[in-house]
């Protein structure tokens, strides 16, 4: 060992107690529930929206289409792997087990359509009966679920900025009726600390019912907890395998344009 070595290591070890007073500690949080941020009342006025398309609304000039009915060449896994869902008639079902899906490409603000739809004689009650979601640049889950003749918690149901913020309506379609979500994005910007400087805002309309109305986005929309905010720039648009025992649910032409 050279004398240089034997300071180097001395110096470090004298920092030590100097370093550990830096690290002062604080409480941590008290340990909490998934029911702790769920809430039932009031429940959103039930809306019946004009009739469904029965084919896919056709993309505008400028739109990146993410779908088109044929593959997922646009999608990957959550390790950048092959997006697994199952492809079949114009659409793409969800497969249990094999995780969520994520575009390629990162967006920032934007406004995205896509479709979605729930199977004829879907089983199951709350949370439980066709459950996926959007996520917003990877972070920020608009809520997708049941919610025709389903009640569940108002801030976790159709259309809610999950466990933040519940629809102003319910403007479900019955299952085997496609249902079009068109969601308005703007993205954070944040302060030198990593907390906003301006916050995500999102406007949602479901067949063509207004849902948010450029709503404010707190921070990440955990199962369990408060929001967080996570410092971040362009992210995936995510669609969620709940993984729960209803069957699960189909999408058709995504696309989206970048603002
Ligand atoms: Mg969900």
């Amino acid at each position: 060992m050279n004398k240089r070595y034997v300071w180097i290591m001395a110096g470090a070890l004298l920092s030590l107690p100097l370093f550990a007073q830096n690290q002062k500690e604080y409480p941590g949080r008290a340990p909490m529930t998934h029911e702790m941020t769920e809430y039932w009342w009031p429940q959103p006025p039930i809306v019946t929206p004009g009739q469904a398309p029965v084919d896919p609304i056709p993309a505008p000039s400028d739109a990146i289409v993410l779908f088109d009915g044929k593959d997922l060449s646009k999608w990957e896994n959550s390790k950048g792997g092959p997006a697994e869902w199952t492809v079949h008639d114009g659409v793409f079902t969800v497969k249990k087990g094999t995780g969520d899906i994520r575009t390629k490409q990162k967006f920032n603000d934007f406004q995205l359509h896509l479709e979605w739809c729930t199977p004829v004689g879907i089983e199951g009650e709350s949370q439980l009966r066709g459950n996926s979601g959007v996520f917003l640049q990877g972070m920020y889950e608009v809520q997708i679920l049941d919610n025709y003749q389903n009640e569940t918690y108002v801030n976790g149901q159709t259309g809610s900025i999950y466990k933040q913020t519940p629809p102003l309506v319910n403007a479900m379609n019955k299952p085997g009726v496609w249902n079009t979500y068109d969601i308005i994005y703007t993205a954070p910007t944040f302060k030198k600390d990593g907390t906003y400087r301006t916050f995500p805002r999102v406007t949602i309309l479901q067949n063509g019912v207004l849902l948010q109305n450029n709503t404010i986005i707190q921070g990440t929309t955990p199962y369990v907890g408060f929001p967080e905010v996570i410092q971040h720039g362009a992210g995936p648009i995510g669609l969620q395998d709940h993984g729960d025992a209803s069957a699960p649910i189909s999408f058709r032409n995504i696309w989206i344009r970048e603002l």
